[in-house]
C-alpha cells in the first residue's frame, strides 16, 4: 500500500466523525491562488519552477489524504514574511557555508571549528551558553521544566557509562534509572496529543515510515517523546539530540532511552555538550539518516559543516522554528539547499495557534510559578497587540486585570480598543502598572528610562523571541544591585530601596518558567510527522531543493484530526453552496491569502 492511501485511510479515522470530508479532486480556488506558485500580496518566485503536488491519492479513491491533488506548494521565494523578527535584517550565507544573521537577529555561535570535544564542561560554560545557543531555539515552544531535580548529580553525562534494562548504552542521558518517571510523563502527554495516536493506531500493520532514519533534534519533552513514538510506530529509526541546553526534561530522556531511543540529550548541557551531542546522533559507523526533522536550525548546520556528503542520502528537512526556517530560506536564495525542506513554522495551524492559544494559557502560569501574583485588580500593560500579545490580554482580563495595550500599527491597535483595552504610551503608564509584558518581537521596548520611573514591586517579562526587548543590560550598573530570589527570579533594587522583580533576565517567560500546552504541540507534532512522512515518500522529482510550505489542506487535516477532542461537529457544505462558493466540498476552504 502507497503512503498516499495510507495518508487516505489515516484521515478516514479521524475524520468518520467529521461529515462532509469525501475527497473529491481539487478546489476550484487553488489554482486561482496557486498557479504561478504565489499568492496574493507576496513577492513573484524567483525560482523558474513551481513545484506541483502530484496526485496522492489514486484514481477512484475518495478518500481525504493529507495534500490535495494538484496542490501546490508556495516556494521559499514566494513567502513574504512580515514578522520584524524574521525580516528585520539581512541573513545570509558565508563563503564557507556558514549561516550568518541579519544585525537586528543576534548571530548564533556555532562551534563550527570544534573538531575535538572537552571532555568536562564547566559550570560557567553552562550558564553562559544559553545567550549563545538558546537564541536560535527559543522561537519554539517546548516545557522548560523538568519535574526532577537533578543537581545533586553533578557527574556530566558524559562521564557515565549506562546501560538500559536491554542491555542497550547507545544513548547519553542525565539518569536511566528516571525512566518509570518518564513514561508517565509521556502518558500524560498522550491524553492531550489525539492527533498523532490517532496516526499510530491507523497505521498499524502500514509503515509509511519504514527504512526512514530520521535524526531530530527539538526540544525533548513529553510531547516529543510522543512523536518519536508515533515516528517508529509508523516504521522510522530515530536518533535525537536536544535543541536547547535547558528544555531537556531529564525522565522523558531516560524513558526513551529505555524504550531503546538513541537519545543524547540532558538539562544544563554546557555548548560542548550541546555540539557533541548531536554529533553522537549524525556520527555513527553503519548508520546514516535520511531524514532531518530540525528545530532552530541546529542539526542542519552541522551536518551541512561537518558530513555534507550526508545529503546524498537526505530525502528532506522538515523545520519547525522562524530561526531555522529562516537560515534555510538563506541557503536556498544562496543555491546551497541540497535536499527540500519543509518550513512547518509558517503553517496556519502552527501560527494561529502556538502564537495565540500557547500564550494565553501559558503567561498565567509563569507569571504565577515565578511570583504567586494574584491577577485581579492588578494592572497591567502589554507591548504589542500581534498574535501573542492578544492571548496574554485575553488571559490577563479574563483574570480581571486592568489590561493596557501598547502597538505601533494602527491596525493592531485598533483591534485592542476594539476588543476593550486601553491603547496607551508605555510613559503615560509606566508609573501605575503592577505588570509590563513585552509581545513585540522588536528591541528596547522597555529602557532604562522606563524602569528608573516603575513603582516599586512592578514585575517586568518578556513573551517575545529575542532577550533585548527589555534593556536588561542598562540595569547592570553599579548604583543597582541584584539579588537573586528564586530560580529565574531577580529582584534589582535601586539605592533608595525600589526594587522591581525581573523575570528570566528578560528571557521568553514561558519557555523559561513555564510549561506550554500540550495540545497546542500536538497540533505542530503532527504537522511535522505529516510532513515526514510526505517528504520521505515523495516520488523523485516533487520536490526540488527548495523550502516549502505546507498546502493548507494538510493545515486542515491537522485541525480536523483534532476536533474529535472536543466533540465538534463540523458543518457539511451542500453542494449547492459549495457551487455557489466556488469550493471544493473537501477543501480548502479557504484561498491561501485568508487571515483567519
Ligand atoms: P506579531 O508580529 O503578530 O506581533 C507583534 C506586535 O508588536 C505587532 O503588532 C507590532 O506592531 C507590535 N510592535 C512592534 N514594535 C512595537 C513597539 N515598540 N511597541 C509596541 N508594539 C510594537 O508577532 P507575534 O506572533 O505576536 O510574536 C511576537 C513575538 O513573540 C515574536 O518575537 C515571536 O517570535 C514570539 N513568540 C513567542 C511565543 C511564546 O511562547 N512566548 C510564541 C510565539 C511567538
Amino acid at each position: 500500500m502507497s503512503v498516499q492511501v495510507l495518508a487516505a485511510k489515516m484521515a478516514e479515522v479521524e475524520l468518520k466523525d467529521v461529515p462532509g470530508k469525501e475527497l473529491t479532486p481539487e478546489s476550484p480556488l487553488t489554482p486561482k491562488t496557486d498557479d504561478k506558485g504565489i499568492v496574493e500580496n507576496e513577492p513573484k518566485a524567483t525560482s523558474a519552477t513551481t513545484p506541483t503536488m502530484e496526485p496522492i491519492v489514486k484514481t477512484g479513491d475518495t478518500s481525504p489524504g493529507f495534500l490535495t491533488p494538484n496542490t501546490k506548494m508556495p516556494q521559499a521565494s514566494a513567502m513574504k514574511r512580515t514578522d520584524p523578527q524574521q525580516n528585520g535584517g539581512e541573513a545570509f550565507v558565508n563563503r564557507d557555508g556558514t549561516v550568518a544573521e541579519a544585525p537586528r537577529l543576534k548571530k548564533i555561535q556555532f562551534a563550527d571549528q570544534k573538531q575535538e570535544f572537552n571532555k568536562r564542561p564547566t559550570k560557567i560554560g553552562r550558564r553562559s551558553l544559553s545567550r549563545s545557543i538558546s537564541q536560535s531555539s527559543t522561537d519554539s515552544y517546548g516545557s522548560a521544566a523538568s519535574y526532577t531535580d537533578s543537581s545533586d548529580d553533578e557527574t556530566s553525562p558524559r562521564d557515565k557509562q549506562q546501560k538500559n534494562s536491554k542491555g542497550n548504552g547507545d544513548f547519553c542521558i542525565k539518569n536511566i534509572k528516571q525512566a518509570d518517571f518518564g513514561r508517565r510523563e509521556i502518558e500524560i502527554a498522550e491524553q492531550e496529543m489525539p492527533a498523532l495516536m490517532a496516526l499510530r493506531k491507523r497505521a498499524q500493520g502500514e509503515k509509511p515510515l519504514a527504512g526512514a532514519k530520521v535524526v531530530g533534534c527539538t526540544h525533548i519533552t513529553a510531547q516529543t517523546a510522543v512523536l518519536m513514538e508515533t515516528l517508529t510506530a509508523l516504521g522510522a529509526q530515530c536518533r535525537w539530540a536536544a535543541c536547547n541546553i535547558y528544555s531537556t526534561q531529564n525522565e522523558v530522556a531516560a524513558a526513551l532511552a529505555e524504550g531503546g531511543f538513541s537519545v543524547f540529550a540532558w538539562k544544563g548541557e554546557s555548548e560542548d555538550d550541546f555540539w557533541w551531542c548531536i554529533d553522537r546522533c549524525v556520527n555513527l559507523e553503519g548508520w546514516q539518516p535520511n531524514m532531518i526533522l530540525d528545530d532552530g536550525g541546529d542539526l542542519t548546520h552541522w551536518i551541512y559543516k561537518k558530513y555534507p556528503n550526508m545529503f546524498k542520502k537526505i530525502k528532506g528537512i522538515v523545520e519547525e522554528s522562524v530561526t531555522g526556517v529562516h537560515r534555510l530560506y538563506q541557503l536556498s536564495k544562496a543555491g546551497k539547499l541540497c535536499v527540500p525542506a519543509m518550513n512547518v513554522n509558517d503553517s496556519v495551524t502552527k501560527q494561529k495557534f502556538d502564537n495565540l492559544y500557547c500564550c494565553r494559557e501559558s503567561i498565567l502560569d509563569g507569571l504565577k510559578r515565578t511570583t504567586d501574583v494574584m491577577f485581579g485588580g492588578k494592572q497591567v500593560v502589554v507591548c504589542g497587540y500581534g498574535e501573542v500579545g492578544k492571548g496574554c490580554c485575553a488571559a490577563l482580563k479574563a483574570m480581571g486585570s486592568i489590561v493596557y495595550v501598547t502597538e505601533i500599527d494602527p491596525i493592531c491597535a485598533l483591534q485592542a480598543c476594539m476588543d476593550g483595552f486601553r491603547l496607551v504610551k508605555l510613559n503615560e503608564v509606566i508609573r501605575q502598572v503592577d505588570i509590563v509584558i513585552t509581545c513585540t518581537g522588536n528591541k528596547n521596548v522597555v529602557v532604562r528610562e522606563y524602569l528608573d520611573r516603575m513603582k516599586n514591586g512592578c514585575i517586568v517579562c518578556n513573551m517575545g523571541h529575542s532577550n533585548t526587548e527589555i534593556d536588561v543590560a542598562s540595569l547592570r550598573t553599579p548604583e543597582l544591585t541584584w539579588e537573586r530570589v528564586r530560580s529565574q527570579v531577580d529582584h534589582v533594587i535601586w539605592p533608595d530601596g525600589k526594587r522591581i522583580v525581573l523575570l528570566a533576565e528578560g528571557r521568553l517567560l514561558n519557555l523559561s518558567c513555564s510549561t506550554v500546552p500540550t495540545f497546542v504541540l500536538s497540533i505542530t507534532a503532527t504537522t511535522q510527522a505529516l510532513a515526514l512522512i510526505e517528504l520521505y515518500n515523495a516520488p523523485e522529482g516533487r520536490y526540488k531543493q527548495d523550502v516549502y510550505l505546507l498546502p493548507k489542506k494538510m493545515d486542515e487535516y491537522v485541525a480536523s484530526l483534532h476536533l474529535p477532542t472536543f466533540d465538534a461537529h463540523l458543518t457539511e457544505l451542500s453542494d449547492e453552496q459549495a457551487k455557489y462558493l466556488g469550493l471544493n466540498k473537501n477543501g480548502p476552504f479557504k484561498p491561501n491569502y485568508y487571515r483567519y
